[in-house]
């Protein structure tokens, strides 16, 4: 379970206290605040905090002394513009701040991400929880053939049960020696930093996350895509929920422009113009290397 009973009384306390202000707010936002939605087995991710809206991008491209805002749609083309010629600095002036549960492997891919504000659950000073990441069946994957990085079929029968008793057994052994080590009757018991390291990976941790909403974009960009690993692209598939209810004419552009879009190299843009005049293009005469001919007809469909 995400959360426990206090916790959650602590979150509907705190939703039910609203406040008044003079600052911007999105209304779609306003709708999730606090709230924790469910992630993986045991994770989640809630927003705690919030600066901004689609208007205050308009507000800091035009540099306004006032709301910024001219018209809805005059305000959607600027945003749309912005997306499109790289303009990111307004996008910065919006900021989010989310309360995280994650197991740890995923909490290393996610810290890759630089550009954002972190603050951890000590394990030095606390002790973890006994929760641990197994898998669903359905995403208990064989090793995929064809991508070093990726997965295959999901394993079936005989082996999903083994794979997955392995998995409980191990957690729960080292999460019982943990325990055991920390707690020496009688004794001190090993300090918490150091009893944590027999903990396996898929051990959950939690942190306050914040950033910024270019920067947000750009780990959607990378963890919403189909090449993001499935256990962090959930986090990040249900963060865009999110920020398409908190920005929605910049989340519509972002969904055009990066998730939908693509980029071309010279040589690819040289090969559609010359397919558009009719010449009957190859791999062999298009200049590219086998990988890249792959992707591109990939993105032609
Ligand atoms: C599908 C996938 C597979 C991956 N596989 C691997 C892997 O096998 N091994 C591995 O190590 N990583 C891997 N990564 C992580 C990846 O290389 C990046 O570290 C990660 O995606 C964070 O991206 P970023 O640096 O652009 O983000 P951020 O750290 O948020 O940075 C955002 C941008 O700020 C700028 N920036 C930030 N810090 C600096 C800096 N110090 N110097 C210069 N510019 C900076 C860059 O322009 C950067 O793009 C993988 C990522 C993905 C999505």
């Amino acid at each position: 379970m995400p959360l426990s009973p206090e916790q959650q009384a602590e979150i509907t306390e705190q939703r039910g206290a609203p406040q008044q202000t003079l600052r911007a707010v999105s209304e779609g936002m306003e709708a999730h605040l606090y709230t924790a939605y469910p992630v993986l087995d045991h994770g989640f991710i809630r927003v705690v905090d919030y600066m901004g809206d689609d208007a205050a991008i308009c507000q800091a491209a035009r540099v306004s002394y006032g709301k910024g805002t001219k018209s809805v749609q005059n305000d959607e083309g600027l945003i749309r513009y912005l997306m499109r010629h790289w303009h990111s600095t307004p996008f910065e002036m919006c900021e989010i701040k989310l309360h995280v549960k994650l197991p740890v492997f995923v909490a290393r891919q996610w810290i890759r991400h630089r550009t954002a504000n972190v603050n951890e659950y000590s394990a030095r000073y606390s002790i973890l929880d006994r929760e641990f990441y197994i898998p669903a069946p359905e995403h208990l994957n064989a090793q995929s053939v064809v991508n070093n990085q990726g997965r295959g079929a999901a394993l079936e029968g005989e082996e999903a049960d083994r794979v997955l008793r392995l998995l409980r057994e191990d957690a729960m052994r080292c999460y019982d020696h943990y325990e055991e080590m920390i707690s020496q009757e009688g004794q001190q018991g090993l300090a918490r930093e150091l009893a944590r390291m027999n903990l396996p990976a898929n051990i959950y941790t939690q942190w306050y996350w914040k950033v910024d909403l270019h920067n947000l974009l750009h780990f959607l960009r990378l963890r919403a895509d189909s090449h993001a690993q499935y256990e962090i692209r959930v986090y990040a598939d249900e963060i865009c929920k999110v920020v398409a209810d908190w920005v929605p004419f910049a989340y519509r552009a972002f969904e055009d422009y990066r998730m939908g879009g693509a980029t071309l190299s010279a040589t690819a843009l040289d090969c559609v113009r010359r397919m558009l005049k009719g010449e009957s293009v190859t791999q062999e005469t298009s200049g590219m290397s086998k990988g890249e001919w792959r992707e591109f007809e990939g993105l032609l469909g």
